[in-house]
């Protein structure tokens, strides 16, 4: 059987594509080509900029405060000014001690002469600089005044070009107008993007930017309207004004998809579900009494939310988010049951076959004679549960299958599989999907239109959600936490351990040596599953990691970086491989006897599931493994955790896969191996992630060291976010009107037909296939 397909990213569309019928008049001004010649249109390609509206909505990346325009005559040392001059003279001079050399640049006033002074680290910047700055050209020069020898100079100032076709009070003018910087690229710098982006909004009428924002919400909320937003924000006059477009066109980002989301909640409302009130004397409550626990009381509470919902005929559409090993399973099974108990069927949806088959086991487990209808033992209230996966045999899937369609089964767990057309259900009345940040909506939609009724929904996410990322992402979901963990969960405590020191990485391995030794299990993670392959869906790349941008930031690039970050001279560095470190610690004297195996995601199902049968039972001792076993994973002898490489994993990331040890009654200790030097923000990272558990600080923690964008970008979006300016942490309070605002719009008016433009702007948020349609075009 072939392996199956890493799941889908999550994505951040609402509604499936549905190019065509959605009835949108498109904006043809706006979804036009750039029209450029072929080697520049790649260069604004390379910037993802294709179509007129991204290039308007590549908004700059930095605004600055210009200096005080100020003339050459009246300079004092401190001051930060704006100076418009000529270039009087241009020389470079070799440094006898470091590569590279100081560049002078002389302007003129006409009178007096300044000296502008850079370093420029190679040859190529020399003549960079000389071509641009050449000998009588009129520039704009914006730093800050310091003297050396008692001369007056400014170092590495910024200098842009004066449009010659301008008057002189013009260019006076421009002068101090805010300065903008744009994401740029090699061989297009943020003034040429500036400049093309002004050109064409000057082509546009306003009629060509409508707003997707009802006026009456912007008059109380005192915002300009997107047209105005839109000009102002890549040619403001005053920082102020910058401040109040951009707040705008961020309210915007949040209203619209806002809107979406109510839209979407009032739709899935609208259609019936079937109630499935409880049973006295059922299969629910057979299982409660068998319990061999007590709930805690924030299972008790979600528990008795849900059990209120899917009593009614409104479809629950409910988020349970809750830390790994908090119970979410078995409150979901109580649900399950209680749907059974009325006659229906419950689906389980996880992201793996690993995971789907690890729920089938522990549910047996839970359930006993409870799962075990019509064979000899069995329970005299009691159901089926099946599997479903990809990888069985034809006879296993013709049996699941008909139990589904047949009703028999009460409880039917599976991966994507379990989408597939040809899957039936006798009376599908819950969808339980789990590890929701692995599924898309369109997943999410194809399961539940498998039900007669609406079934209910229940979505389990172990990955801490901030209330107003929860809001952004699933806003059409009502949100539960399950904030407590069972009581008597283990102790595990966190290490970091300096990839350079031998002695330290020497002792980890007698560490995790001494824990197989007394009966237990190691885990093992590494970034990387040899040498040149990373994990299927490994996305996240460190902030601080070298090479990350490759967006310069100057207006000149006058800084010699040539726009790429981290150190050139300085290899890559290896990364830790599951392959040659399975190797490696089978030659390791301290770990000799010890069985050690491996799992990632190029193993085919057969073998993820042999490895982490071994590794229960014992049979291997020490598992090396990518981030596949983040999710889910439950070993509950498992007490150690050595994470290689442990800076290359985002903060919510090491969390998950921390959270696979101390399942059990078996404190456990993690040691994160890294070789970042102390005072690097990885580090600080690291740092962190060492002194707390609550996944919640964690999560808050990710987010705020992520860039804008990144939230619900390229790693979790699927790469198509359309957030440009919000941030989801940040902008809690913009998120939370925008929501309010959107609600109203949707109750007065669900089908947006008085606002065209509003739904034009959600169908280009939420569909990627559109996207890929206007992209075309
Ligand atoms: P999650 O799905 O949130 O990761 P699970 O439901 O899988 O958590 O629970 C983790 C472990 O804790 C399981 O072995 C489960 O049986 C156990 N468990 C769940 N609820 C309780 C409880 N109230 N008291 C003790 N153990 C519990
Ligand atoms: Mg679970």
């Amino acid at each position: 059987m072939p392996d199956e397909p890493p799941p889908p990213p999550i994505q951040l569309h609402p509604h499936a594509a549905r190019p065509g019928d959605d009835g949108i008049v498109r904006t043809p001004a706006l979804d036009r080509s750039l029209r450029l010649a072929t080697s520049e249109a790649k260069k604004f390609e390379r910037l993802g900029l294709r179509t007129v509206r991204d290039l308007l909505e590549h908004y700059p990346r930095r605004v600055a405060d210009p200096g005080t325009l100020t003339d050459l005559a009246s300079l004092r040392i401190g001051d930060h000014v704006i100076l418009i001059v000529d270039i009087a003279s241009f020389t470079a001079r070799t440094m006898r001690a470091r590569r590279g050399s100081v560049v002078t640049i002389e302007v003129t006033d006409g009178q007096r002469r300044l000296p502008l002074v850079y370093f420029a680290p190679h040859p190529g910047r020399v003549a960079y600089l000389e071509a641009r700055l050449r000998v009588g050209k009129r520039v704009t020069v914006d730093g800050v005044v310091n003297t050396k020898n008692g001369v007056l100079q400014l170092t590495h100032p910024k200098i842009a070009d004066v449009d010659s076709d301008l008057s002189e009070e013009e260019i006076e003018r421009r002068a101090t107008f805010p300065q903008l910087r744009y994401g740029q690229t090699k061989g297009l710098e943020s003034e040429k993007i500036s400049a093309l982006i002004r050109s064409q909004l000057a082509s546009l009428s306003d009629a060509d930017l409508p707003d997707p924002v009802p006026a009456d919400v912007r008059r109380e909320r005192g915002q300009v309207d997107h047209a105005t937003a839109l000009r102002t924000v890549h040619e403001p006059e005053t920082m102020a004004g910058y401040r109040s477009a951009q707040e705008a066109l961020r309210f915007e980002e949040a209203f619209v998809l806002q809107v979406a989301m109510a839209r979407r909640r009032a739709e899935a409302a609208a259609v019936p579900a079937t109630a499935r009130p409880p049973r006295p004397g059922g299969i629910a409550q057979a299982f409660d009494a068998r319990l061999p626990f007590t709930l805690t009381p924030g299972q008790v509470e979600v528990g008795t939310t849900i059990a209120q919902e899917i009593a009614g005929s409104v479809p629950m559409q409910r988020l349970l988010q809750g830390e790994v090993g908090s119970g979410k399973t078995v409150v979901a099974l109580r649900a399950m049951l209680q749907v059974v108990d009325a006659g229906g069927q419950a689906a389980l949806l996880a992201p793996t076959e690993v995971l789907a088959a690890q729920h089938e086991r522990s549910i047996r487990a839970l359930l006993g004679e409870l799962g075990e209808a019509g064979m000899l033992g069995g329970a005299d209230a009691a159901t089926r549960v099946v599997l479903l996966t990809g990888s069985q045999t034809a006879a296993q899937r013709r049996r699941a299958l008909g139990e589904a369609a047949g009703g028999s089964a009460g409880i039917v767990i599976g991966t994507h599989a379990l989408l597939q057309e040809h899957v039936q259900f006798a009376d599908l009345g819950l969808v339980v999907v789990d590890e929701q940040h692995r599924f898309g909506v369109e997943q999410r939609d194809a399961l539940r239109a498998k039900g007669r009724a609406a079934p209910h929904l229940l979505v389990m996410t172990a990955t801490p959600i901030p209330r107003t990322v929860a809001m952004t992402i699933f806003g059409d979901l009502e949100v539960s936490t399950l904030r407590d963990v069972p009581i008597g969960r283990a102790e595990v405590l966190t290490h970091l351990v300096p990839a350079g020191n031998a002695a330290w990485v020497a002792r980890a391995w007698e560490r995790v040596a001494e824990e197989v030794r007394q009966g237990r299990r190691a885990f093992v993670v590494c970034p990387r599953i040899t040498a040149t392959q990373a994990e299927a869906g490994e996305s996240f790349v460190p902030q601080d990691a070298p090479g990350r941008d490759e967006l310069g930031d100057g207006v000149l690039d006058l800084d010699g970086t040539g726009g790429t970050g981290g150190d050139p001279d300085q290899p890559p560095r290896e990364l830790a491989a599951v392959e040659d470190v399975v190797e490696l610690l089978r030659a390791e004297p301290a770990l000799a006897g010890i069985a050690i195996g491996e799992l990632h995601g190029r193993r085919s199902s057969e073998e993820k599931e042999a490895a982490m049968a071994d590794l229960a039972s014992g049979a291997l001792g020490v598992l090396v493994a990518t981030t596949v076993i983040e999710v889910g994973v439950d070993v509950p002898q498992a007490s150690v955790m050595v994470i290689l490489d442990a800076d290359r994993f985002g903060l919510s990331q090491l969390h998950q896969l921390r959270g696979r040890i101390g399942r059990g009654s078996l404190p456990g200790v993690c040691l994160a191996v890294s070789p970042v030097p102390d005072d690097s923000p990885a580090h600080e990272r690291l740092t962190v992630f060492a002194g707390t558990r609550d996944g919640f600080v964690l999560a808050e923690a990710d987010l705020g060291q992520r860039r804008e964008g990144d939230v619900l970008g390229a790693a979790q979006s699927g790469g198509s976010s359309s957030l440009r300016l919000l941030r989801v942490v940040a902008d809690a309070a913009v998120i939370e009107a925008a929501r309010g605002a959107a609600r109203a719009v949707v109750e007065r008016d669900p089908q947006l037909r008085e606002h065209p433009a509003l739904a034009e702007a959600i169908a280009r948020a939420l569909d990627p296939v559109a996207q890929e349609y206007l992209e075309r075009t």
